[in-house]
């Protein structure tokens, strides 16, 4: 038995189908392709792999769809999902990050980021990994301390002073680095759903927050016409 992590491509367009498996397979991860949404979940209902690599527009049923299924099924509900998407369809790229995909890449995609993409995701996903320690801090790459008990947050030990909107922010994305968050996921999460902020005021609120940050600000990524993401490691994919 293999013991390499599976990957379904769910993708109608068969050149970027092949060109995703060529470079799951040279990453070593065991990839298969289905060519519409219908076959995506008879194949994951099948044979459930570790992660999903979805487009969004495809013959029967769109990738959103497939997506809202996928979460609504107690077996599926934490498969690890990553839409890939062309150009234009940011608007739907939100919907499935708001219907629970985890992630996203634009089409055309780098191969390296693809790859990056792929394994942070499922490094997050399993359980051992958790960057929250027993008291409540979460330590991230550049130093980055993040003290949800006792909001506070200091960068190579220098303390930070942050609004607590900011600290809001920052504690959301930090939960899970890695995966792409909606404005509107943010705003729900600084605010419970009563919606106070816009979307404008968390560029604005993320900018300031990235000021204050420094260095270490490049850790918070604008993931462009979706949100933002805290990456594992912003100097590298
Ligand atoms: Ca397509």
């Amino acid at each position: 038995m293999s013991t390499k992590k599976r990957i379904l491509i769910v993708e109608d367009e068969p050149e970027i189908a092949n060109l995703i498996r060529l470079h799951m397979d040279r990453n070593g991860f065991a990839a298969d392709t289905v060519h519409s949404g219908k076959a995506g979940i008879v194949e994951i209902e099948q044979n459930m792999p570790d992660c999903v690599l979805l487009d969004l527009m495809l013959p029967d049923l769109d990738g959103l769809e497939v997506c809202r299924r996928l979460r609504r099924a107690p077996k599926t509900e934490n498969l690890p999902i990553i839409i890939v998407s062309a150009k234009g369809e940011e608007a739907d790229v939100v919907a499935g990050i708001e219907l629970g995909a985890d992630d996203y890449i634009a089409k055309p995609f780098s191969p390296r980021v693809l790859v990056a993409r792929v394994k942070s995701v499922l490094r997050r996903t399993s359980p051992a990994e958790s960057q929250e320690k027993a008291n409540g801090v979460i330590t991230l790459a550049n130093e980055l301390e993040i003290d949800t008990e006792r909001h506070r947050v200091s960068v190579r030990g220098e303390p930070l002073s942050l609004t607590i909107t900011e600290f809001s922010i920052l504690k959301y994305l930090a939960a899970r680095p890695g995966f792409v968050r909606t404005r509107d996921q943010i705003i729900a999460s600084v605010h419970g759903g009563n919606t106070i902020l816009s979307s404008r005021t968390v560029d604005v609120h993320v900018t300031a927050l990235r000021r204050k940050l420094e260095g270490a600000g490049r850790i918070i990524e604008t993931v462009r016409g979706v949100g933002y993401r805290l990456s594992e490691n912003p100097d590298g994919a």
